[in-house]
């Protein structure tokens, strides 16, 4: 026993670490796909051949023997999706992998924001930070899907079954829509709010959400934190802002003292 343990080389163990990091992520690629029924197949007919192996069936042997002999090739034939999927990503540095982040997400808030006010839609967009806001999503519809600017287009629609609301987003995710947020009893707004901002004012003082409002009005885009609501002039100092508040160690690493101009705390309230 300790004769093996001692001609174990740095390199066995190795070539070992490297087997086993293949392994995992070859089972990494193929779970939740079809292929892990294929592999299951695959472990039954040598589970099979070993086994007439053992007990001497003579004629199933040689025809899994056969079937053996030419897996590999029927390996890469059934395989052929996975295999050419994992072989991209391999050769592509992570850097280079479209990988939708927040900060797309961002991106196509803000495009939607930008196309639905240019259409008189009017919208409520709420970004979810620290404080749940489950209370607000009772009685909205629940949607959970991606953050796209096209989505959201269709749901602000005024011809969409859900367009009266807020839509919350959580976790990346567009959680519901249709949400009835709670009014700002604020008396000193300006009067020329309607429910529409009283109700992202309102949902402002009581969480620290971000909300963004498009007026159907006025086509006028603000944002509402912190009990404030500013009117944004362009989309690049919407996206800015956005940008500064969710994510603020990018912004740190680039410019680590200097505050973005633009940023919603430069802005002036109305
Ligand atoms: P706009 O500038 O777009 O006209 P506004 O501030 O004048 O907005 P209203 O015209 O009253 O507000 O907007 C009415 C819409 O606001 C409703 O159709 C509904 O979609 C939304 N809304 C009103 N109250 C709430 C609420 N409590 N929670 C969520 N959405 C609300
Ligand atoms: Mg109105």
């Amino acid at each position: 026993m300790l004769e093996t343990i001692r001609s174990i080389r740095l390199l066995d163990i190795v070539d070992i670490l490297i087997v086993s990091y293949l392994i995992y992520r070859t089972l990494l690629l193929i779970r939740g796909t079809r292929a892990v029924q294929m592999v299951l197949g695959i472990g039954s007919i040598l589970l099979l051949y070993f086994i007439s192996a053992y007990f001497e069936l003579q004629t199933l042997r040689v025809l899994l023997k056969t079937f053996l002999g030419s897996l590999l090739v029927v390996i890469v034939i059934l395989f052929q999706a996975e295999i050419r999927r994992g072989l991209t990503r391999m050769g592509m540095p992570r850097l280079f992998r479209t990988n939708p982040t927040m900060e797309n997400d961002l991106e196509e808030v803000v495009r939607a924001a930008s196309l639905l006010a240019r259409r008189h839609l009017g919208a409520l967009i709420v970004l979810e930070r620290e404080n749940g806001l489950r209370d607000f999503l009772e009685g909205g519809f629940r949607l959970d899907a991606r953050v796209q600017a096209e989505l959201l287009l269709a749901i602000f629609h005024t011809s969409s079954p859900m367009h009266d609301g807020g839509v919350i987003i959580n976790k990346r995710r567009i959680h519901s829509s249709g949400c009835l947020l709670p009014l700002s009893q604020n008396p000193n707004i300006d009067k020329r709010y309607g429910t529409r901002h009283r109700a992202a004012l309102g949902l402002s003082e009581e969480t620290d959400a971000v909300i963004i409002v498009v007026s159907e009005e006025t086509q006028t885009i603000s944002l509402a934190r912190n009990g404030r609501i500013t009117p944004f002039k362009d989309e690049a100092q919407l996206l800015a802002t956005l940008k500064a508040l969710f994510l603020p160690h990018k912004k740190n690493k680039r410019r680590p003292k200097k505050l973005n101009p633009g940023g919603a705390d430069a802005q002036q309230d109305t």
